[in-house]
């Protein structure tokens, strides 16, 4: 493995709005910052099609919001590189970032890594992933014009992507209880919109597809059991969020799920390790929580750099004094 031979003061792995903010301020307080991504910079903006609960902006574009961010997270002298981060190793004082054939040494290190979206795990969704089995409207809705669709889920992503899919096709959002998680704005508006239909109470067992493609969803009733089969051209799958850490567990610093414990100062039971954004254990992940996490740890990050400089200055100090 090929070691950079420059040590940052700040690594940020993860690019999405919560990275992209601490990267902001960690080389506005004059950090060197590395901020490392696996895909493109704006995590889940650039699958969003319209945000309109970030502040300043009435309703903006997620790959706009997130070009946006990049221009910002960029202009105190960060730098960003690709890289897929696959461990942390602590070397002292030092932690190094393994990603591939690259390790990076560096004193401290803010984990944005967010989350990816569940599976529902039952037939026909691995087989027809791709051929009308879907995770992300804004990629794969216009493929299904004039078309009829299943959503599955009750939360924020399956209603509000459930609505913006109106736009091409019918929708059915199939949920397992008879009341949505998603927040009343969301779920005032897939109510007034006449292409959207609930079915409640319901489990999807099975995707049914013609071997190229879908055809159908199973679907039964947890009240009578009742099983029927919906013919649908598309299955949109949002039924929640796990947390992309694995690359973290064996720090030591997650939960049984693996989402990254902090304290209010995103600092991990690790000494210059902080985590931020959709990977954190929290109740509320948005853009807005993301952003103020990032803030806090740049900020957070200067502090305990600048106490390492203290200690190593103290320690300098005491030898001197011996000799
Ligand atoms: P993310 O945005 O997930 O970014 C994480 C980044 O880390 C990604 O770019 C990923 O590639 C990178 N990464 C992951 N692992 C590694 C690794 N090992 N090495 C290197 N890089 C890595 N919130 C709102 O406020 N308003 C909305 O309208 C809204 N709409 C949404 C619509 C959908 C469909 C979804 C799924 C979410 C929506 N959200 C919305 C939630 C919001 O997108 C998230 O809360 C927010 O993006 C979290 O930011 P983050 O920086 O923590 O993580
Ligand atoms: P979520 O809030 O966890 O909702 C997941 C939904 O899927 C829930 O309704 C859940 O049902 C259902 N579900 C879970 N497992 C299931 C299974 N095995 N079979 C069938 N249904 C299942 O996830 P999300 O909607 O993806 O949202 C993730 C995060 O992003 C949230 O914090 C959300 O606020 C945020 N987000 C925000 C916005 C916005 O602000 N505009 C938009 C999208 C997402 P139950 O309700 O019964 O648990």
């Amino acid at each position: 493995m090929e070691q950079t031979e420059k040590i940052y003061d700040v690594i940020v792995i993860g690019a999405g709005p919560g990275g992209m903010t601490a990267a902001l301020y960690a080389s506005r307080s004059n950090l060197s910052t590395l901020m490392l991504e696996r895909g493109v910079p704006g995590g889940e903006m650039i699958n969003t099609a319209e945000i309109e609960n970030y502040p300043g902006f009435k309703s903006i574009l997620g790959p706009e919001l997130a070009e946006r961010m990049y221009e910002s997270s960029m202009q105190f002298g960060a730098q960003h590189a690709y890289g897929d981060v696959k461990r942390i190793v602590i070397d002292g004082d030092y932690r190094i970032v393994e990603a591939g054939k690259k390790s990076y040494k560096t004193r401290a290190i803010i984990i944005a890594t967010g989350s990816h979206h569940r599976k529902l795990g039952v037939p026909g969704e691995e087989q027809y992933n791709g051929r009308g089995v879907s995770y992300c409207a804004v990629c794969d809705g216009a493929f299904f014009k004039g078309k009829k669709l299943a959503v599955i889920g009750g939360g924020d992503s399956a209603v509000e992507e459930g609505t913006y899919l109106t736009q091409f096709a019918e929708v059915n959002i199939v949920h397992r209880r008879d009341a949505l998680r998603a927040q009343k704005i969301i779920q005032d508006r897939a109510f007034k919109n006449e292409k959207v239909s609930f079915t409640w109470d319901s489990f999807v067992e099975e995707i049914k597809g013609d071997g190229q493609k879908v055809t159908g969803v199973v679907i039964r009733n947890k009240h009578t059991n009742e099983i029927t089969e919906n013919a649908v051209d598309g299955v949109f799958i949002y039924v929640g969020i796990l947390p992309q850490s694995d690359a973290f567990l064996d720090l030591g610093i997650t939960d049984e799920e693996g989402w990254i414990i902090t304290n209010e100062h995103m600092e991990t039971a690790v000494p210059g390790i902080f985590a931020i954004g959709d990977v954190r254990q929290k109740l509320l992940r948005q853009i807005t929580t993301a952003v103020g996490d990032g803030g806090e740890a740049g900020n957070r990050a200067f502090s305990y750099i600048e106490g390492l400089h203290d200690r190593l200055a103290a320690a300098e100090a005491a030898a001197e004094t011996a000799d």
